[in-house]
C-alpha cells in the first residue's frame, strides 16, 4: 500500500475514531474496499435524538466538536450536538450492534447566499407553489423559512395611485365583500405528502458519511422522505457536477454519466431499464418469451395488444373471446389515461395504447378490488441478483366491486391506484402505523395473514410471485446486460428499485400490470412512511454505499482500475460448465480456483446478503438453476430472450464466463450460512411477518400554510392599483396565478362533491387539457353521466394530472430579470405568499379584462388565441368564463370530438354576463 495511502486511511481513522467501535460502518474496517454505510430509520424520530443527547457525554462532546472544526467550515446557524443511542433498528442483519451515536444539529443552516440571489428565489418560489400542489407525488421544496422572511421584510411601496379603473373594477367585482375562505390552507387533501419530521434542518454531521465527505445527487426526483434519510445520515446533497458518491434519479440515466462511473460510485438505474418499465415493452418481451419458451412458463400478463399495429390481432381476440379491455397509454402512470371498454371499436385509432384483456374476477377485501405494490431490488443483472421487499403495499379501490358493464366507467371501483382513489371523498386513510388492515391502503402482510385466516394458500401465493418477478426480469436482462456491458465501467455501479404492479385473481393467480421505474417514495399516512422509510433504509445498506473519503478515493481509483483490468483478463481454461467447486473449510470463504473478478463477485453476494434487511434474496435461490438454468444460455448463463442468437450471442463470443452458475454453485453447493437463511420456508414466512421498528418513525402532515387574511386583502389591493396604473403580470406571474387559483378549486371539489363547478372544469379541460405536455386528455365519456363521488373523484383527478403538468410547463418560464411596465417579482411573490382563492380570481380577472390578454394560458406568439372574454363580475365568475377563454380548435382539435356531452353545458355560458370594464387594448395574437 502506497505511504500516502495508508497516510489518508490513518487521517480518517483518526478523524473518526470517536465513533470506531460503532456499527455505522459495516462490512469491513474503514478504508478497505468492502467498507459501506449503514442507515437506519430510527434516527429519523427527532423524540429520540432529543432523549439521546440529554445523556450525552461530555469527553465525547469536546472530542466530536475538536473533530468537527475542519468540517463546519461553510455551515452557518447554532450547532447543538447531542448523543444518540439507538434502539434495535429495523436491518435485522445489523441488529444486536452497538448503536451509541453522536449526533448534531444545525438549525437555520440555509445558506444565506443563494436567496439573495434573484433567480434562484424566482425558483424556489415557483417550487413553493409547486410544493404546494395537491397532486403531484414528490418533487416539491418547502421553502426556506429564510426566504419567507426575507419576503416578509420586503417594504411596500405606498406611493402608488388608485385609478378609477382599479377602484371600479374592484368594487364592482365584489371581492371585497366575499367571505374570506379559511386562513390556514391545508395543502395536504390529496395527495401523497412528503413529510418526515419537524425539524428538516437537522443533518447528521458527525456521522461517519459526514466526516467521508459523502455525497448525494437527485436529478428529476426528489422526495422528502429520500433527503431525510440522507441527510440524518450525513450524506450531503451536490449539485451540478460528477462529483457525487450516490446519484438518485427519477428519470432513466444518461450515456455519459454511466461511461464515467468511477467504482464508488453508485447510480439507482440500470442503462435501458425501459425494457422492463414501458408497458408496450414489457408486454413484448414476455411476448417473446411465451413464444420461445412456452405460453406455460410465461403466462404471466394478461393478453395484450399494442394499437394501432395490432388491431386485427386484437379484433381476432375480441372475437374469440369477447371484452371487457383496458386501455392504457403506453408510457403513462398512476393511472393516467386508462379507461374500460366492452369492445375494441371504443377505442381510439390513431394513438399508441396497449389494450390488456381485463380480469373481471379480481380478488376482492370486503369486497373491494385490490392489488399489489411490492418491490424488487435488482443489484446486478450478470450475475443477476434480485431481492423482493419482505413487506409491500396493498391498494384497495373505494367503490365496491361490481363487474356489471354498466359500471366499467367508474374508476374509482376498476382501478386502484392511490392517485386516483384518494380524491374520493369515501377514501379512508388509516391513521397509525400499527393500524395495517384499515382503510383503503393495506400492507403486504396484513393481506397474507387475512387470506390465511380464511384458509388461503398464502405460501404458494408468495411462491408464485416470486417466479413472476424472476420471469419478468428474466424477459427483459439480455438487452439490459448488453447495454451494461457497453456502458457501465464497474460491476456494481448500479442498483435498481422497481415497483412490481401485481393483480391477484380470485383463484389467486398473480398477474403482473406493470414495473414501474422509480416507484413513488411518497408518504400519505403513517403506514406508508413506516414501509416506505424502512425500505429505503434497507435498499441503502444492502446495496452498499461505499465509506470512501475524498483522500481514499483517487488511490482507490488507480488501484481499482489496476485491479479491474488484470481481474479482466479472463483465464480462458477456466471451464464454462458448472464450476469446480473447492469445499472451504472457513464459512463464507471464497475458493481459491476462481479468477479474480469472479471472487470479488462471489464475496460481494456474501456481504450484499449479510446486509439485506427486509430484503429477502429470490435469485439465486438453492433451486434456482433447477427452476430457471433452462431459461439461461448454457455457456454464458445470459437469460435468453431470442430465438436466433442462442449459442452465437454478440456476449457468448466475448464472455468467458458463467457467473450465474458460478454464484450458485459457490453459494450453495456447501454448507453456508446463505443456504440456512434463504431456504424457502423462512424466506416465504417473513413475507407474512410486519415490519419491526425500533421506535417510531415520525409522520408529520405538511405544514399548513399560514396565510394571513388581512395581509392577503392588503396585497391584492397592491396588485388591483398595479395592474390599473398600467403594469402587466409576466407570463410565469401569470401561471402561477392560474395553478394556485386552480389548486384552490381542486380542493373544493375535493372537499364537496356535491359543487357543480366540476361541470365547468370538465368542459375547460376538454378544450385545454390537450395543452399540456403529456395531454390530460378525458376518454370516458360514459363517466359523466352519472353524478356521484366517483364522477366527482374523476374530475379531480383530471384536474390535479392537467395541474401538474402545467406546472412542470411553467418552470420553463421562470424570469429572473424585472421588465419595464411588469409587476417586479419580489412583490408579486409576497402577494401570492397571502392569496386566497378570491385575491388570485380578483388579479386574473382584473389583469383579462384590463389587459386583454391571457398570459396563464397563451404566450404572446400563440397562433389561434380565441379573443379574451369578458369576465363577469361576481365570486367565481373567473371561473365560470374559463372554458370560453379556450377556442375549441387547434390544440383542442384532439379531444373536441369527445365533446357532445358538453354541447349541452354550453348554453350555461350563453347569459354569462357582460362587464363595463372593455380591455385597456384590443391586443390579439
Ligand atoms: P398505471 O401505471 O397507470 O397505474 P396499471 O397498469 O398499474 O397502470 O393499472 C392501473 C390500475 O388498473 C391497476 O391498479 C389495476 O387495478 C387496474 N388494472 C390494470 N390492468 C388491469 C387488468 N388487465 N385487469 C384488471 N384490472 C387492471
Amino acid at each position: 500500500m502506497p505511504s500516502s495511502l495508508c497516510e489518508a486511511i490513518q487521517n480518517s481513522a483518526e478523524s473518526l475514531e470517536f465513533q470506531k467501535n460503532d456499527d455505522w460502518i459495516t462490512s469491513g474496517r474503514m478504508g478497505s474496499r468492502e467498507a459501506v454505510l449503514v442507515f437506519r430509520t430510527n434516527i429519523l424520530n427527532p423524540k429520540t435524538r432529543k432523549n439521546l443527547s440529554e445523556s450525552y457525554s461530555s469527553p465525547v462532546l469536546s472530542q466530536s466538536r475538536s473533530n468537527m472544526e475542519e468540517t463546519i467550515v461553510c455551515r452557518k446557524g447554532e450547532h447543538d450536538i447531542s448523543s444518540l443511542s439507538l434502539p434495535s433498528c429495523s436491518n435485522d442483519a445489523l441488529s444486536g450492534s452497538k448503536q451509541r451515536k453522536i449526533y448534531v444539529s444545525i438549525r437555520n443552516s440555509v445558506n444565506i447566499n443563494q436567496t439573495s440571489d434573484f433567480q434562484s428565489t424566482a425558483k424556489k418560489i415557483n417550487k413553493q407553489y409547486s410544493s404546494s400542489d395537491a397532486s403531484m407525488s414528490s418533487e416539491g421544496e418547502e421553502p426556506t423559512q429564510n426566504i419567507k422572511n426575507k419576503f416578509r421584510e420586503l417594504k411596500k411601496n405606498p406611493n402608488e395611485k388608485i385609478t378609477d379603473l382599479a377602484e371600479a373594477v374592484r368594487k364592482e367585482s365584489g371581492y371585497d365583500s366575499t367571505t374570506p375562505t379559511k386562513s390556514i390552507t391545508n395543502i395536504s387533501a390529496s395527495e401523497e405528502d412528503e413529510c418526515v419530521t419537524e425539524d428538516d434542518e437537522e443533518c447528521g454531521i458527525v456521522m461517519p458519511a459526514y466526516k467521508l465527505k459523502i455525497t448525494y445527487k437527485f436529478i428529476q426526483t426528489e422526495t422528502k422522505l429520500l433527503r431525510k434519510i440522507f441527510d440524518v445520515h450525513g450524506l450531503r446533497e451536490v449539485e451540478g457536477d460528477n462529483n457525487f458518491n450516490l446519484l438518485w434519479t427519477g428519470v432513466h440515466m444518461k450515456l455519459d454519466i454511466l461511461r464515467n462511473l468511477a467504482p464508488y460510485q453508485r447510480v439507482n438505474h440500470f442503462p435501458r431499464s425501459y425494457e422492463l418499465t414501458r408497458k408496450d415493452r414489457l408486454y413484448k418481451n414476455i411476448e417473446r418469451m411465451q413464444h420461445l419458451r412456452g405460453m406455460k412458463h410465461f403466462d404471466i400478463v394478461p393478453q395484450s395488444f399494442i394499437l394501432p399495429l395490432e388491431s386485427r390481432d386484437l379484433i381476432i381476440a375480441h372475437n374469440k373471446h369477447r371484452g371487457p379491455w383496458i386501455v392504457k397509454p403506453a408510457a403513462s402512470s398512476r393511472g393516467r389515461g386508462i379507461f374500460i371498454v366492452n369492445s375494441p371499436d371504443q377505442i381510439p385509432q390513431d394513438e399508441q395504447v396497449l389494450v390488456s384483456k381485463y380480469i373481471v374476477d379480481p380478488l376482492c377485501i370486503d369486497g373491494h378490488k385490490c392489488d399489489l405494490r411490492v418491490y424488487v431490488l435488482v443489484t446486478s443483472f450478470d450475475p443477476l441478483i434480485i431481492y423482493l421487499y419482505k413487506e409491500g403495499i396493498v391498494r384497495l379501490a373505494t367503490v365496491r366491486y361490481d363487474r356489471h358493464a354498466d359500471n366499467l366507467w367508474n374508476p374509482c371501483m376498476h382501478l386502484c391506484n392511490y392517485s386516483i382513489n384518494k380524491y374520493h371523498s369515501d377514501y379512508i386513510r388509516s391513521s397509525d402505523a400499527q393500524d395495517e388492515d384499515v382503510g383503503h391502503k393495506w400492507t403486504l402482510s396484513a393481506l397474507l395473514r387475512h387470506l390465511k385466516m380464511q384458509g388461503c394458500d398464502t405460501h404458494q401465493l408468495m411462491l408464485n410471485i416470486e417466479d413472476l418477478i424472476i420471469k419478468a426480469i428474466l424477459a427483459c436482462a439480455q438487452t439490459i446486460i448488453s447495454a451494461c456491458r457497453m456502458f457501465v465501467p464497474n460491476g456494481n455501479n448500479c442498483f435498481e428499485l422497481y415497483g412490481f404492479d401485481i393483480l391477484i385473481d380470485n383463484a389467486l393467480k398473480p398477474w403482473l400490470l406493470e414495473a414501474n421505474l422509480s416507484p413513488s417514495m411518497g408518504v400519505d399516512s403513517p403506514l406508508d412512511t413506516k414501509v416506505k422509510a424502512c425500505l429505503i433504509a434497507d435498499l441503502l445498506t444492502c446495496v452498499g454505499i461505499p465509506a470512501y473519503s475524498p483522500e481514499m478515493r483517487s488511490h482507490y481509483d488507480s488501484k481499482w482500475s489496476r485491479f479491474r483490468s488484470s481481474s479482466c483478463q479472463r483465464n480462458l481454461n477456466v471451464p464454462s460448465g458448472p464450476h469446480k467447486v473447492k469445499k472451504n473449510k472457513k464459512k463464507g470463504s471464497v475458493s481459491t480456483d476462481l479468477t479474480g473478478e469472479e471472487q470479488r463477485i462471489l464475496r460481494n453476494a456474501r456481504l450484499q446478503y449479510s446486509r439485506r434487511g427486509g430484503f429477502e434474496r429470490i435469485f439465486p435461490t438453492d433451486d434456482s438453476m433447477q427452476r430457471y438454468g433452462n431459461f439461461l444460455d448454457s455457456t454464458n448463463g445470459i437469460p435468453i430472450s431470442t430465438p436466433n442468437v442462442q449459442g452465437q450471442t454478440f456476449q457468448t463470443l466475448i464472455m468467458q464466463h458463467n457467473y450465474n452458475q458460478m454464484l450458485h454453485s459457490n453459494l450453495y453447493c456447501h454448507d453456508t450460512s446463505d443456504i440456512d437463511n434463504n431456504l424457502e420456508k423462512n424466506r416465504i414466512k417473513q413475507y407474512e411477518r410486519a415490519l419491526e421498528t425500533g421506535s417510531e418513525i415520525p409522520f408529520v402532515k405538511k405544514p399548513a400554510v399560514e396565510k394571513s387574511e388581512e395581509e392577503g386583502r392588503r396585497q391584492r389591493k397592491l396588485m388591483i392599483k398595479k395592474i390599473g396604473t398600467g403594469s402587466e403580470l409576466t407570463q410565469f406571474q401569470a401561471r402561477q396565478t392560474f395553478s394556485l387559483y386552480l389548486e384552490s378549486v381542486l380542493r373544493r371539489l375535493t372537499q364537496d362533491p356535491r359543487d357543480n363547478h366540476e361541470k365547468i372544469i370538465l368542459k375547460f379541460l376538454n378544450k385545454f387539457g390537450g395543452s399540456v405536455k403529456p395531454p390530460v386528455l378525458f376518454r370516458n365519456t360514459q363517466s359523466i353521466k352519472v353524478i356521484s363521488k366517483a364522477r366527482s373523484a374523476m374530475v379531480a383527478k383530471l384536474l390535479g394530472d392537467f395541474l401538474e403538468n402545467y406546472k412542470r410547463d411553467t418552470e420553463a418560464y421562470v424570469d429572473s430579470f424585472d421588465h419595464f411596465g411588469m409587476i417586479p417579482s419580489s412583490a408579486y411573490n409576497q402577494f401570492l405568499t397571502h392569496a386566497q382563492e378570491s385575491d388570485l380570481e380578483a388579479v386574473l380577472t382584473l389583469h383579462t379584462n384590463v389587459t386583454g390578454i391571457m398570459p396563464f394560458l397563451y404566450n404572446r406568439c400563440g397562433l389561434s388565441v380565441p379573443p379574451t372574454p369578458p369576465i363577469p363580475s361576481g365570486l367565481h365568475g373567473f371561473l365560470r368564463a374559463l372554458p370560453s377563454m379556450v377556442s375549441s380548435s387547434g390544440i383542442a382539435r384532439e379531444v373536441s370530438k369527445y365533446d357532445g356531452y358538453f354541447r349541452n353545458i354550453d348554453k350555461d355560458y350563453e347569459n354569462v354576463q357582460d362587464i363595463s370594464i372593455r380591455p385597456r387594448s384590443s391586443r390579439r395574437f
